[in-house]
């Protein structure tokens, strides 16, 4: 009898670039199948980085502007941090932005502008990680570096069978998924994977009956596939209470630059405390409750006098306030100081 994951291997990724090839989705910062363009690592990083921690929809919006304003790693290394901080607004994890920019910058500065086009060159990169690393080196310079994101390891967990949870799960996943790289095609053996599971191996009711690889997955045949991959059980977050001042003058508002280092480092925001501080009771305070990785926040605003716009800052006409690049927390917490003036 032969080895069923053999025989598995011998034909999983032709099968699945077969699909691919019809059923690919079109993204701005993709090469479709079959087109004779080349990729342009640079499309090709930005989006990844992009990429992780939120979807396609988010996404699509910052990468138009950000490649219309900055179309080679060249201008975005040479735009004004504040700026780059600023486009980037509403994203989230805005470390990823500061290292965005470390990294345009390394490139220029130790590359001459050209990416480096191999797995351990580009992880050595300022911010570029394991996942990230093996997502350009094979989608923008043909590696067969093993790729692996959510959704790889959902379909991969799946196909499988692998029942361990997550994240102990992640070694056997990619032990699995690595015969499966092609030599031939391994960037759009990554993206089909990725496409398939955000398409067809979804996180509920898949459409195994549409899977181009149905035949021999194994938690198909055991009627599993919607309990995989096993996720740990969810912790409950710390909840954090902070307050922000509204300091108003003149129809202008203060705002302040986050510490480079820590939550929204770099961000501009509205001047405050510490997010350690007792719950607020103040009743009838315009207050926003915010979901970070590791603790939600609450902050609460309250009215400051002229006295406390001290240190760094600036006055912001609050007319022109959407154009701040303020983040999401503060973003929510002025369109409700806005909502309740009314
Ligand atoms: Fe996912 Fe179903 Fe395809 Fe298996 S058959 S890989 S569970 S979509």
């Amino acid at each position: 009898m032969p080895d069923p994951d053999i025989a598995a291997v011998a034909d999983f990724a032709p099968r699945l670039l077969a699909w691919y090839d019809h059923a690919a989705r079109i993204l701005p910062w993709r090469i479709a199948p079959g087109s004779a363009a080349t990729p342009d690592p640079y499309r090709i990083w930005l989006a990844e980085v992009m990429l992780q921690q939120t979807t396609v929809a988010a996404v699509a919006g910052y990468f138009a502007r950000f490649t219309e304003r900055w179309p080679s790693v060249a201008d975005l290394a040479a735009a004004d941090d504040a700026d780059v901080m600023a486009a980037w607004a509403g994203l989230g994890y805005y470390a990823r932005a500061r290292n965005l920019l470390a990294c345009a910058r390394t490139v220029v500065a130790d590359h001459g502008g050209v990416f480096p086009d191999s797995e351990a060159g580009l992880r050595a990169l300022p911010g570029v990680g394991d996942y990230t690393a093996a997502a350009v080196a094979a989608i923008a310079f043909g590696r067969p570096a093993v790729v692996v994101d959510a959704n790889i390891e959902r379909v991969i967990a799946r196909h499988r069978l692998i029942a361990t949870p997550l994240p102990a799960a992640k070694r056997a996943i990619r032990a699995a998924l690595a015969p499966l790289v092609p030599r031939d095609r391994p960037g759009d053996f990554a993206q089909a994977l990725m496409d398939l599971g955000a398409t067809i191996c979804t996180p509920r009711s898949p459409a195994c009956t549409r899977c181009p690889v149905v035949a021999d997955c194994a938690a198909f045949a055991a009627g599993t596939a919607e309990s995989l991959p096993v996720k740990p059980p969810k912790k409950a977050k710390p909840q954090r209470h902070g307050r922000a001042w509204w300091i108003e003058s003149d129809a202008r508002l203060w705002l302040v630059r986050r510490p480079d280092k820590g939550m929204l480092g770099g961000m501009r925001a509205l001047p405050g405390g510490a997010w350690d501080e007792p719950p607020a009771s103040d009743d009838g305070a315009v207050s926003v409750r915010h979901g970070f990785t590791h603790f939600d926040l609450t902050l609460t605003l309250v009215r400051r006098g002229v006295e406390d716009a001290a240190g760094e800052g600036e006055w912001w006409p609050i007319s022109a306030l959407d154009a701040a690049g303020l983040p999401t927390l503060y973003r929510k917490l002025v369109d409700k100081m806005r909502e309740s003036d009314r």
